[in-house]
């Protein structure tokens, strides 16, 4: 009976993003739209066609050859994963040896933290100014003199919503040797992508993935576009089946529905603006209520009544993100951004008069 857990993994948690069942589901960044009815049929025509006794295409072909379509890119370029969060786990562990320094930018999404405990890299991190902002020169600076082997960042970013121009990332690209991962989960919602230019560089990674424009989180599909030499490494690198049958027979088909994903991009996108405009609006009430520009579909706020505008919020039924002295508000539909908004809006009013 010696077995013990090993240090890096003995704390850990699993992942729970919040138990109990809400109205309104404002908390983990995924469109409010699910499929219309007739891409459902599409969908169950096509999966009657897969053979589930046998293993899924391993390099996902057809997948990775509608996300090449969609998004003008060549499909040599393009490695298919389950969801994005594989990629970041396989870019972590294998283009990383151990005790190499991986360079994260905080605030940022916490799940680059995460895997890089597991595979011991050593991490170096700095930070945005109040703004939550950070330039080019800064990054390069720190890449520089922390030797880092690999920077991994979103960008736009979770959970601020501001975002690297493309000028910038080009810069930072072209100034280090460092491994560059560009994670643009957010950048179907903004017009400074990378994608394109993956083979201009020998270290530039673009992630993406389905899970939140594309009202996809369900699937569980991220890609990651570079150039030939880091597409066959991470090909190889990746268990062979990552991405199922039937994620990759959906997924066809979402990338080929054009129109659908046009439509709802521009409804989320409308509703952010009105959530934006809605809780700058709300800065009326009261000096502690910070609201952060955005490029995406949701909103982060700076606030010390952070706890209490959440619990206020999920006994209305209403889930968003506590984030410490910060909320980060997801787009909803029409009705639930609202919704959201009054509810806000109300909390604040009250808390003049009390
Ligand atoms: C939501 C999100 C992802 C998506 O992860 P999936 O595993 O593809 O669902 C990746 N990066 C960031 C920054 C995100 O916010």
């Amino acid at each position: 009976m010696a077995y013990s857990l090993n240090q890096k993994i003995k704390d850990l948690e699993p992942y729970e993003p919040i138990s109990g069942t809400y109205k309104i589901r404002l908390d983990a960044n995924e469109s409010p739209f699910s499929y219309t009815d007739e891409i459902k049929e599409k969908i169950a025509e096509a999966v009657k066609t897969i053979d589930y006794n046998r293993y899924p295409d391993p390099m996902a072909e057809e997948l990775c050859e509608a996300f090449a379509d969609f998004y003008g890119v060549d499909k040599k370029l393009v490695t298919a994963a389950n969801g994005s969060d594989e990629l970041i786990s396989v870019i972590e562990t294998s283009f990383l040896m151990k005790g190499e320094k991986l360079l994260f930018i905080a605030p940022d999404f916490s799940m680059y933290k995460f895997y890089s405990s597991i595979c011991e890299a050593e991490c170096v991190q700095i930070n945005k100014n109040p703004e939550l902002e950070i330039t080019a020169d800064e990054m390069i600076k720190a890449i520089k003199d922390s030797g880092a082997k690999c920077v991994i960042f979103s960008n736009p970013c979770n959970p601020t919503g501001q975002g690297l121009d493309r000028e910038a990332i080009r810069k930072i690209v072209s100034s280090v040797d460092a491994l560059i991962v560009d994670d643009e989960a957010y950048m179907d919602f903004w017009d400074q992508s990378m994608i394109g230019e993956t083979e201009n560089y020998d270290n530039l990674i673009v992630l993406r993935t389905a899970s939140k424009a594309f009202g996809s989180a369900a699937l569980r599909l991220g890609f990651a576009v570079a150039n030939e030499k880091i597409t066959r490494a991470m090909k190889a690198v990746k268990s062979p089946y990552n991405v199922n049958s039937v994620s990759q027979k959906v997924g066809t088909i979402i990338y080929r529905e054009k129109e659908y994903f046009k439509k709802s991009l521009s409804s989320i996108v409308y509703n952010r603006d009105l959530l934006y405009n809605g809780l700058r609006n709300c800065s009326c009430f009261t000096d502690d209520f910070r609201v952060y520009p955005t490029v995406t579909n949701f909103v982060f706020v700076k606030t010390t009544m952070a706890l209490d505008i959440w619990k206020y919020l999920l006994s209305k039924s209403v889930a968003i993100r506590y984030m410490g002295e910060y909320i980060r508000i997801s787009a909803g539909t029409d009705e639930e951004t609202a919704f959201v908004l009054a509810e806000i809006e109300n909390y604040l009013k009250n808390l003049k008069k009390n």
